[in-house]
Formats: C-alpha cells, sequence, structure tokens
C-alpha cells in the first residue's frame, strides 16, 4: 500500500510494504506493483 508522508514540507509517497519513499506518485504506484515484499507467498 502507497502512504502519502509529509517531510521537509513536501509530500512523499511511501511503500508501506518495503519503506521506500518516492517524490511522485505514479513511481511509488508502479512500485507497489512490483514490490516483493507484499508478496509473502515464499516466506518459508
Ligand atoms: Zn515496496
Amino acid at each position: 500500500m502507497v502512504v502519502t508522508t509529509e517531510r521537509d514540507e513536501m509530500t512523499w509517497y511511501k511503500c508501506e510494504a518495503c519503506g521506500l519513499m518516492f517524490d511522485d506518485q505514479s513511481d511509488a504506484r508502479q512500485h507497489e506493483e512490483n514490490c516483493d515484499a507484499e508478496e509473502p507467498s515464499y516466506i518459508q
């Protein structure tokens, strides 16, 4: 899930699953689609 966060008077878009931050919402959403952190299917 992408969450917005304010830092240094800027809005950042953060991938909640892995903590990566983006300054562009579309970048964050694109990352989210490919983020492995949200897919725990191969956790042993
Ligand atoms: Zn991520």
